[in-house]
């Protein structure tokens, strides 16, 4: 059932204040195991930015001149607050975004390293200095702060991509503008209380909330100096294009479509939990989802029968209660709408239905916007379902003969988030790990996402920008560097260093 409530739209954060916004449309947020309604999103308009983005501007002199290691200690006290709230946490990220709890301890899991990684700032910030690069003249560099940057994220990990974020931006000494996905508020709210607990000065963190209105005036705004996006490839690209023109550092990760192949020496148990991790965990709504399996050669007898075997067990269902099922929703009823028609579209083009989850139905759940694992042979690259990002969980699988064909198949893709290899062979996994072009590489791991010391490290239609997310790449693009050359000259007084004996 719906719910009648009147929700109070989510308020806005903006100079420590939390603000209801009352007067603007709004999205709703919902729980997509039920199909209820449990919040609004605000869809705010340039001016709420503008307040977003002085408040920013206005705390940056303060915070820049806070020392890195008390910017640090406010993020280790933050960390423990994350810990302390861990479980509450998961089961808000999935009550509105429908993944499973198991699920959701992972996206919050990952969010909490990356504050780890950000409580190391004083070794990460220090710069370099050589001595006499001409005689008594010293050169040093050092990372100095942006100021005022904004961060925008996708739905699909509601506490890790805002965290990947953030984090490193504030104790780099840069103050922030995050815009989180319109689908998915409560998380990223909640956090930021959690933030503001820990100790966090007022305006350092803003939260404003809304959709292309209020990103196009993020984008262009003339206080604004860096936009990390994560989100879809079209409108990565769109970011990275009007940000850069408006003068911005930009770093834009994109979409992806990534491929898994399995080799005929694939140990089969292994590979199959392997791909069908990648494939259906969190309902496909991963950038770094398996959506590919080319199986090589023999694997189409000896992984792929176990392949759709287990993938026709998965059960899908509520998250937001016990039992948990193997698999979630997905975000909406238009996207569940989407999914399906992209599989009657693969059907239609010639692929052959090995697990059909298009018309799944959910007893306990009827208004859950679900989809059954769906596992589609004989997928050929002209395919749509071949074409576009589906996001959901749909596995196609394509059958080649050898190694050599299915990096080509791969590397044909616009995309180059991930690609992944099951064998046990050494030399067909080095073979596949140097020619294959995509930026996060598995060997017999069927998700290889970064961890927070790495890059996020997509290519291609995936990535537009130069530096990633995570990783020293991260503290890179929120800091900028500054070189100072310099020489003493002597005035006469406490030139010790040329009084005779001290030559
Ligand atoms: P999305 O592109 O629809 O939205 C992402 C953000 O951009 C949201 O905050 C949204 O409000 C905003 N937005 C949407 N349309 C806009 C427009 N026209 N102009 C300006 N802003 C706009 O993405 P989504 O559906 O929320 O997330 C799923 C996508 O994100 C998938 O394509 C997935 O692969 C990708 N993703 C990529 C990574 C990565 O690291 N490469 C990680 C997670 C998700």
């Amino acid at each position: 059932m719906k719910s009648t409530t009147v929700l109070t739209p989510c308020p806005n954060y903006i100079g420590g204040d939390w603000l209801t916004v009352s007067d603007v449309a709004t999205t709703p947020v919902h729980n997509p195991s039920t199909g209820d309604i449990i919040a609004e999103t605000p869809m705010c308009t340039p001016q709420h930015v503008e307040a977003a983005v002085n408040a920013a501007h206005a705390a940056y002199p303060g915070w820049w001149e806070t020392p890195p290691t008390e910017r640090a200690r406010i993020f280790f006290k933050f960390k423990m607050l994350l810990e302390e709230n861990f479980e509450a946490l998961a089961q808000m990220v999935t009550r509105e975004h429908g993944k499973t709890l198991v699920e959701s301890r992972g996206d919050v899991r990952r969010g909490i390293e990356m504050v780890e990684f950000a409580c190391g700032i004083p070794s990460l910030l220090m710069g370099d200095i050589l001595e006499n690069v001409a005689r008594g003249i010293d050169c040093d560099a050092m990372r100095q702060p942006l100021g005022v940057c904004v961060g925008i994220t996708p739905f699909n990990f509601p506490a890790m991509v805002p965290l990947w974020m953030y984090p490193v931006a504030l104790v780099c000494g840069n103050t922030f503008v995050l815009k989180p996905s319109e689908k998915v508020p409560l998380t990223a709210i909640r956090i930021a209380e959690l933030l503001e607990q820990s100790g966090l000065p007022k305006g350092v963190l803003n939260i404003v909330h809304g959709g292309r209105d209020c990103v196009d005036a993020l984008l262009k705004h003339p206080k604004v100096k860096a936009i990390s996006f994560v989100g879809s490839t079209p409108v990565a690209k769109q970011i990275f294009e009007i940000g850069t023109k408006h003068g911005k550092r930009v770093q834009s990760n994109g979409g992806a479509k990534n491929y898994i192949l399995l080799m005929p020496d694939a140990d089969v148990e292994n590979s199959v939990r392997g791909v069908t991790e990648a494939a259906f965990g969190c309902a496909g709504e991963r950038c770094m989802a398996g959506s590919t399996a080319i199986v090589v050669g023999d694997a189409a007898k000896t992984v792929l029968p176990t392949l759709a075997e287990v993938t026709r067990k998965i059960q899908v269902g509520p998250t937001d209660r016990s039992p948990q099922p193997h698999m979630g929703p997905v975000i909406t009823k238009q996207h569940r709408d989407r999914v399906c028609e992209l599989v009657d579209a693969g059907i239609k083009e010639g692929a052959k239905v090995l697990a059909d989850g298009r018309n799944v139905k959910v007893d306990s759940a009827p208004n859950g916007f679900f989809v059954g694992a769906t596992l589609l042979d004989e997928v050929q690259s002209s395919m749509t379902v071949m074409r576009e990002e589906i996001f959901g969980p749909v596995l196609s699988v394509m059958r080649m003969d050898d190694l050599n064909q299915a990096i080509e198949v791969a590397n044909r893709s616009a995309f180059g988030n991930g690609a992944s290899i099951f064998t046990r062979s050494g030399k067909a996994a080095r073979e596949f790990k140097h020619r294959v072009k995509a930026g996060m590489v598995g060997i017999n791991i069927g998700v290889p996402a970064s961890m927070p010391w790495f890059p996020f490290n997509g290519w291609d239609d995936s990535f537009f920008g130069d530096l990633h997310m995570q990783g020293k790449e991260g503290v890179q693009f929120f800091t900028q560097l500054k070189v100072t050359t310099s020489r003493w000259f002597s005035y006469g007084e406490g030139d010790i260093w040329h009084r005779e004996g001290n030559r």
